[in-house]
């Protein structure tokens, strides 16, 4: 019939006219900053509780409210399609997820087809003697591994239920399998600090990078331990100073890291310190959640819920234009606080749920 032909020809122009505008017009916030990468927390499980951002008794998420792998990799791609270039799984521990491999390969034909530049992800470890190789196969270069400390008791401490030597073994695979390997360390006072030469040279040694990250003030977990791990960076940068020889690196990843050259490891340290530097300006990032919550900032509540437009919309275009309409409020900046006369000030999600 005539009517409906003319309406099939409609949508057919609207879709070509959103595939041609999703490629021309990269999303762009209200304070000009493009948006180019995705930050994918792919479960709030995790296999360790490490201090800083778990309780040890900590209540998951009920299954049912915890999106697919199917409707994670359909909000992915709707992200990569509106022009994000680079995309990392993180969790809880995103090589706990069951079957995470099916997702991992699937987002690799974004890496095939050019429309992504980097798939990655933050990992703890405890997986990746499993997985490391697997991961290579699906086009993932680099990953991240947190470790706080190379002093398995310490490890522990820190981690409640991780097993430091499994974490030593999938660094291995990781390398043997050709995989770059970043370590996150969290700067700890009381913890790690008399140990952040040895993990300079450590990495050193080993060819990773490093990158420390100052405690931020996440989840409900006791506000005074907090206060009193809390180190910053520009305490740890000084002590580095003591031994190592560091220079400035014009090196950016848009990113919250600053990065220093070490004259004798020839390897970078990165700096990412939200509490005492303010980032906010370069923020090319928003961060999606295993349930569907797109954040526009770490440090901020503001979301926005992309699970009707995945669950109840069959085409995208729902998808797409809630994402642009969360996009359209992407604040400008955070507001972390940690001052020992106001207290702390926290954003009420833990850190496993945003995937930090
Ligand atoms: N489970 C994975 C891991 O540990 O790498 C990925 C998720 S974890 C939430 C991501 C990063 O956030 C880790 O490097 C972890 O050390 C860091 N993190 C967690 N809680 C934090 C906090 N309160 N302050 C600073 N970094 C934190
Ligand atoms: Fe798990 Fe990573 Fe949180 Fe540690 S930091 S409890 S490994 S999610």
């Amino acid at each position: 019939m005539h009517g409906s032909k003319e309406q099939e020809v409609t949508a057919v122009l609207d879709d070509a006219a959103r595939i041609a505008s999703d490629q021309q017009a990269p999303m762009i916030d209200p304070f000009g900053r493009a948006i180019s990468y995705l930050r994918v927390s792919v479960t709030d499980r995790c296999d360790f509780r490490c201090v800083y951002c778990m309780s040890e008794d900590m209540t998951f998420l009920p299954k049912k409210d915890v999106l697919s792998l199917e409707e994670l990799d359909r909000a992915c791609s709707a992200f990569v399609r509106l022009g994000v270039r680079k995309l990392r799984l993180t969790g809880g521990e995103p090589l706990v997820r069951r079957n995470i491999m099916w997702l991992i390969e699937r987002l690799g034909r974004h890496l095939d087809s050019g429309a992504l530049e980097e798939l990655t992800l933050t990992t703890n470890g405890s997986q990746l003697a499993r997985y490391a190789e697997d991961l290579y196969r699906c086009g993932v270069r680099r990953v991240n591994v947190s470790l706080d400390t190379l002093d398995p008791g310490k490890f522990l401490e820190i981690t409640r239920w991780g097993k430091y030597d499994k974490v030593m073994e999938g660094l291995e695979a990781a390398k043997r399998a050709g995989l770059q390997v970043k370590i996150n360390c969290v700067a700890l006072k009381g913890v790690n600090d008399d140990e952040i030469h040895r993990i300079v040279e450590w990495c050193g040694e080993e060819g990773f990078d490093l990158t420390f990250i100052e405690v931020m003030p996440m989840g409900d977990i006791g506000n005074e331990e907090r206060l009193d791990q809390y180190w910053p960076l520009t305490m740890v940068r000084a002590e580095l100073a003591r031994r190592w020889t560091l220079t400035d690196s014009d090196y950016v990843t848009g990113g919250p890291a600053r990065y220093v050259h070490v004259a004798e490891t020839g390897r970078k340290i990165g700096f990412i310190t939200p509490l005492t530097h303010n980032f906010c300006e370069s923020c090319n990032r928003v961060r999606f959640t295993c349930t569907g919550m797109l954040y526009m900032c770490l440090g901020q509540d503001d979301s926005a819920d992309l699970r009707p437009a995945l669950r109840e919309r069959e085409d995208d275009g729902a998808l797409e234009d809630s994402i642009r309409e969360a996009i359209g409020r992407k604040p400008k900046g955070h507001d972390f606080v940690i001052d020992r006369r106001r207290g702390a000030k926290s954003v009420a999600r833990h850190m496993s749920v945003t995937g930090g």
